[in-house]
């Protein structure tokens, strides 16, 4: 009925592929308020990600994705690498328990995931960073599963709350991360950890709804 090791891979293989495919945009975002290094940053880690699953097949949903994230914090350095590793390890000590990942696990993982970014990197809602994604994610995800939601409708609200959160990134100024060093000047553009937040998020929605 839930996820099994396998369909966790395949959702890994499809983070790959998307944040594969918006490296550009996402160096763009970094260039306007960072350092122009996101989309680099996030495509070498999960290229490395795919060859390390390509090597070894991970028995459950918890190895594979600490797996994720054993090598994201060994490949990817500046903020975002141990920010996402750091989620990854998090969703991967809270799923250690099952061989199947159902609606409510799901909800677990991304909790964890968000508590293991806020402890890391002390960001709030608000302060312009990919918690501005995360957080109203895991709230939707939580109350879809309220409501009897499964895997595939908890990734869907998931997905779509980041994408609101995301977006509304824009107009905040920035008080963690490089883009602070900004100050007033970091307003007017999209937070690009919350742009692949959101983008990740989608990406495992569309794998659970097909
Ligand atoms: P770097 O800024 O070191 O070059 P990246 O460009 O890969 O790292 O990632 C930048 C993103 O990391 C930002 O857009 C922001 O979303 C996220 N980020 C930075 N600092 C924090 C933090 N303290 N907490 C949460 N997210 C953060
Ligand atoms: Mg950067
Ligand atoms: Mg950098």
């Amino acid at each position: 009925m839930g996820c099994t090791a396998s369909d966790v891979v395949a959702a890994i293989k499809a983070v790959a592929d998307v944040v594969a495919e918006h490296k550009v945009e996402l160096t763009q975002l970094d260039r306007a308020i960072g350092d122009a290094d996101h989309g680099e940053n996030l495509n070498r880690g999960f290229t490395a990600v795919l060859a390390a699953l390509d090597g070894a097949t991970p028995e459950t949903p918890s190895a594979v994705l600490k797996t994720v994230a054993t090598t994201l914090i060994s490949k990817v350095g500046g903020a975002a690498g141990p920010l996402y590793g750091t989620a990854f390890l998090r969703a991967a000590t809270a799923t250690a328990k099952s061989d199947e990942l159902d609606a409510a696990a799901v909800v677990a993982a991304l909790t964890a995931a968000l508590e293991g970014v806020v402890a890391r990197g002390k960001a709030e809602p608000g302060d312009k960073t990919m918690v501005d994604a995360l957080e109203p994610a895991v709230r939707a995800s939580s109350a879809a599963a309220d409501d009897g939601g499964d895997v595939a409708a908890v990734l869907r609200a998931a997905a779509d709350a980041a994408a609101s959160g995301a977006e509304a990134t824009i107009p905040l100024v920035a008080r963690k991360g490089r883009a602070s060093y900004l100050g007033e000047r970091s307003a007017g553009h999209l937070d690009p950890g919350a742009r692949s937040s959101s983008l990740l998020l989608r990406a495992l929605a569309d794998v659970a709804a097909r």
